[in-house]
């Protein structure tokens, strides 16, 4: 059967690429996925309590990017939602990423905001060269609070110590200098009103996208021929492994209903040095869904399992390039997404570079 063009996963990039292949060129197109649902690591569904989770752990929308955000909110209305976190430290919840407020009650002062950066500028090690996530907190914040909240932490989300780990990953949480409390500063936030699921099924809405869903694209692609393939899965994978397997960190979410109807005080609590589990999220305070029980989910990362997060030291960016070498020579193929471009992307992330390919594709 021969389809003009075929799309390799159902998350936000083959979705995206799918939606505009679909509406925009009018053309047919044939989604494969392997999992039994739509969405990827998006996908949120009601639990047996009738509890609407994320199943792939805690999902919040943000993102400065405003074409981006014009793009979904054609699919979805959003419901107003300001991300924050707490982290346990030393017996008190402290809010991340560090603000004002963090040092304050981490040392038990009342600094301002120019007192706290003074007693930072003290404390911030001075490194020349900036090469890892560990010198990143480091130069930041200095030894005592990289300590408290930072080594533990990436320790076991990645398995690794922070000085393994290229800047990427600690640079994704700021310092700031004031009171601002919010997980995210972006400029455009929310929760799909009628969750991730509601807004891809109406992404996939249309009658040119067929999804063929529970089937892993090599079990049909010898039947199937295409003039243009958009892959979202693994490289290493689509390669047979040929240059080894690409490191992926996983996560074993572990999912908790209680009779209760608050379990903590803010959507994600983050434990670097307790338990072996990460943080725990509390589902309710993230869609606002009103119910006499509550659903939390504990994050335990792990090596085996659902590739969830690219890798991101030299070593294994070394091996991806020698992928991106042979995927760079496939004129019929696009790779995109987190998977395919190994890749530490959000989901505007995601969407922008689908957006982005999809231009590239019809020049
Ligand atoms: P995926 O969602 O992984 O989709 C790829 C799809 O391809 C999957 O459905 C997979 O089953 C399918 N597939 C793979 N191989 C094959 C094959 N051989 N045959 C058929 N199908 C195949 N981003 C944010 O912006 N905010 C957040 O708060 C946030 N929180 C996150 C929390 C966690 C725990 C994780 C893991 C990620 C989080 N993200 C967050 C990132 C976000 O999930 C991703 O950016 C986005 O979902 C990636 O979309 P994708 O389509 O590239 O990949
Ligand atoms: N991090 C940390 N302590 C925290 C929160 C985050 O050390 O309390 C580090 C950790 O290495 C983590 C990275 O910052 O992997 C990025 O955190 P983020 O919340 O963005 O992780 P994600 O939601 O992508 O898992």
């Amino acid at each position: 059967m021969h389809f003009k063009y075929v799309v390799v996963g159902a998350g936000l990039a083959g979705l995206t690429f799918a939606e505009r292949i679909a509406n925009e060129l009018d053309e047919r197109v044939l989604v494969i996925e392997r999992r039994g649902h739509i969405g990827g690591n998006v996908y949120d569904s009601y639990n047996d309590a009738g509890i609407l989770i994320h199943n792939y752990g805690p999902h919040i929308f943000h993102t400065n990017d405003r074409e981006v955000y014009q793009y979904l909110s054609r699919f979805t209305r959003w419901n107003d939602f300001w991300h924050r976190v707490l982290t346990y430290v030393d017996g008190n919840l402290v809010p991340m990423p560090i603000s004002v407020e963090t040092i304050n009650k981490l040392y038990n002062l009342n600094l301002s905001c120019f007192e706290v950066e003074q007693f930072l500028e003290k404390r911030a090690v001075d490194i020349k060269e900036i090469k890892t996530s560990k010198d990143v907190a480091l130069s930041k914040v200095g030894q005592d609070i990289y300590e408290k909240i930072f080594e533990n932490y990436t320790k076991k989300q990645w398995g690794v110590d922070p000085a393994q780990l290229d800047t990427s990953v600690i640079s994704r949480i700021p310092v700031r200098l004031n009171r601002d409390t919010r997980y995210f500063s972006d400029k455009y936030q929310g929760m799909p009103s009628r969750g991730y699921t509601g807004m891809c099924e109406n992404m996939a809405a249309s009658k040119n996208i067929k999804i063929l869903l529970n089937t892993d694209y090599r079990e049909v692609m010898k039947d199937i021929s295409y003039d243009k393939l958009i892959y979202t899965g693994a490289p290493d994978e689509f390669y047979g492994y040929k240059y080894g397997r690409l490191a992926y960190r996983s996560i074993n979410f572990m999912f908790e209903t209680h009779d209760m109807e608050e379990y903590q005080e803010a959507p994600v609590v983050n434990y670097p040095n307790d338990y072996d589990f990460t943080r725990i999220t509390e589902f309710k305070k993230l869609t606002g869904q009103k119910h006499g029980k509550t659903t939390i989910c504990k994050e335990f990362p792990c090596d085996e399992g659902e590739p969830y997060y690219p890798f991101p030291t030299g070593e294994h960016k070394a091996q991806f390039a020698l992928y991106k070498k042979d995927m760079e020579k496939e004129p019929n193929i696009i790779f995109i997404g987190r998977l395919a471009q190994y890749r530490y992307y959000n989901m505007d992330g995601v969407v922008r570079a689908a957006l982005d390919a999809f231009a590239d594709m019809c020049k």
